[in-house]
């Protein structure tokens, strides 16, 4: 592989991001900021080494607080009774304010997560649409009625708010993430507790004065920040939360279910992937070749949608390989905070580490490394893009999701071939088939267990669409025209009208 395309920093540039925006920052329950009453979570950014924010270390306590904040929100605040009008405008007011700070809340995500700037402004643009979204659909949310029951009997079925809803969310899309799912309960007349990632809390307190400033009453929006086992556990468990909305990874969702299985609470989880991109020979290769240095290298492949396995034809498989080897030299790695970066630095030490075994376990197990698959040598946590070639089935890095630089190539001689290997893992969260036969595409994107099946494109996404995994890659949907039903319980009103026939009288 040629040298990587290596993006310098610039100490100017950094010290005008950091002036934008405080580093100490509260949790937000019932309308106020809240401080921690001991320590709190200091933040280095990943790219730059300097302290980018600081959070409360929460606690159960307050965990407990915000919880009781929303159930009172809920079971005594007017928020639930709202006409669909009245929350519709909300949310496209939020949607405003977050197009006002646009800039400030990319720069929030840009440091705390290492990504570049021009994607996290793109993340961002893309927030503020799914409000939009929501806000339209909060309009369009309605039950359902029967009046084929006879002529003295009515149905009518009810879509009521869940209640209370727990929203737990990861680091790799801070603001993506949480738009995704709390404008719907939102829309759905629910109140929630948020509990962002403990690596990137910035944007989700921004978030909630912006909610605050657009007028939703206190109580209904909460934001804890802190640990996993200190916060989002008793989310998780608490039996005034009714719902658990979770996007992380597979392991932690698992825990999380089970936590919330003692009380049945409703569950929404969007988990791990190892996406496959089964390439055919008659696809159109240039385009196919820049949809696999996208997928592999958007985000620094810390991405759950990553295109993180190839499986090519066998006929051009050595070809792509050398022609993807090329492009990914050529990817700008390095500052997030300069616009031409497209891959930036990890999230933390510890991640890198474990991609780095990943990639040994690879080497040692006979596959052929292509890049160096090692941290460059650069300040920061950056890694060259990296392809593992040589990959057989069996391979645990065939399996495991890396959520990094580091795509796999694996080989296939026919479709049926082609379908066994895409389904060869526990995840099924998304995959892409590329041809020029329609009808090829079609029937092994109909053949792949995954919740979104792309055609000669990848990664494209869009609120209309719901979004989801197969398998062990999730459970229930996002978006879509059932988002704002995901938030909600049906009530079924039966209804008598007239004389009623007597049950202990006997019939004459
Ligand atoms: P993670 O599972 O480690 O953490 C996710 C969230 O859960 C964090 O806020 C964390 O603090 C919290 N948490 C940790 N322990 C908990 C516990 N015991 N109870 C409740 N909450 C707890 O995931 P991560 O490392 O932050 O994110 C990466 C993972 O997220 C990857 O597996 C990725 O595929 C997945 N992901 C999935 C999607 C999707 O839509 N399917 C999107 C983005 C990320």
């Amino acid at each position: 592989m040629n040298a990587i395309t290596a993006i310098p920093f610039d100490s100017a540039r950094l010290d005008a991001a950091l002036a934008r925006f405080p580093r100490q920052r509260a949790m937000f329950i019932n309308g106020q900021d809240v401080d921690a009453d001991g320590e709190r979570i200091e933040r280095f950014s990943p790219a730059h080494g300097v302290l980018v924010s600081s959070v409360p270390r929460g606690t159960a306590k307050d965990a407990r607080a915000a919880i009781a904040a929303a159930r009172r929100a809920f079971d005594t605040g007017p928020w639930p009774h709202e006409t669909a009008s009245t929350r519709s405008r909300l949310l496209l007011k939020v949607a405003d304010l977050i197009d006002r700070d646009r800039d400030l809340i990319a720069l929030m995500d840009c440091l705390e997560s290492g990504k570049p700037i021009a994607q996290a402004r793109g993340e961002i643009e893309g927030a503020a649409d799914i409000w939009r979204y929501a806000a339209a659909l909060a309009r369009e949310l309605s039950g359902d009625s029967y009046s084929n029951l006879g002529s003295d009997r009515l149905g009518l079925v009810l879509r009521e708010p869940v209640g209370v809803v727990s929203i737990i969310t990861p680091w790799n899309f801070p603001f993506l993430i949480v738009s995704q799912k709390l404008p719907f309960a939102l829309a759905a007349g629910c109140t929630c507790v948020v509990k962002p990632s403990e690596m990137t809390s910035a944007s989700t307190l921004h978030l909630a004065h912006l909610l605050a400033e657009a007028g939703l009453p206190e109580g209904v929006v909460n934001v804890v920040t802190g640990y996993g086992p200190d916060v989002g556990a008793p989310m998780t468990a608490d039996p005034d939360v009714d719902m658990i909305s979770f996007t992380g990874s597979t392991a932690i969702g698992r825990a999380a279910m089970a936590a919330g299985a003692a009380t049945l609470k409703k569950v929404s989880m969007e988990l791990g992937g190892k996406n496959p991109q089964l390439i055919f020979p008659d696809a159109d290769l240039e385009a196919a070749l820049d949809a696999a240095t996208f997928g592999a290298y958007f985000n620094a492949g810390e991405c759950c949608n990553a295109g993180s396995r190839l499986i090519l034809h066998a006929d051009i498989a050595a070809p792509f390989l050398s022609e993807l080897a090329e492009r990914a030299a050529q990817v700008a790695v390095g500052d997030p905070l300069d616009e031409a970066t497209r891959v930036g630095a990890l999230i933390s030490p510890e991640h890198l580490g474990k991609i780095e075994a990943h990639i040994r376990a690879a080497r040692d197990a006979g596959a052929e490394v292509v890049g160096s698959g090692e941290r460059l040598s650069t300040d920061g946590l950056f890694m060259a893009p990296t392809i593992v070639a040589g990959v057989t089935p069996g391979m645990a890095i065939a399996k495991a999701e890396v959520f990094g630089p580091v795509v796999v190539a694996l080989t296939f001689k026919t479709a049926d071939e082609a379908i066994q290997l895409a389904n060869s893992t526990d995840y099924g969260l998304s995959a892409s088939v590329w041809s020029r036969d329609l009808d090829t595409a079609i029937a092994v994107g109909r053949g792949v267990k995954a919740g979104t099946v792309w055609v000669n494109t990848f990664m494209d996404g869009t609120p209309e669409l719901p979004f989801g995994g197969y398998r062990q890659s999730g459970l229930g949907r996002e978006l879509g025209r059932n988002a704002v039903k995901d938030y909600t319980e049906e009530k079924t009103f039966h209804i008598h009208t007239g004389a009623r026939t007597s049950w202990w009288l006997p019939r004459t």
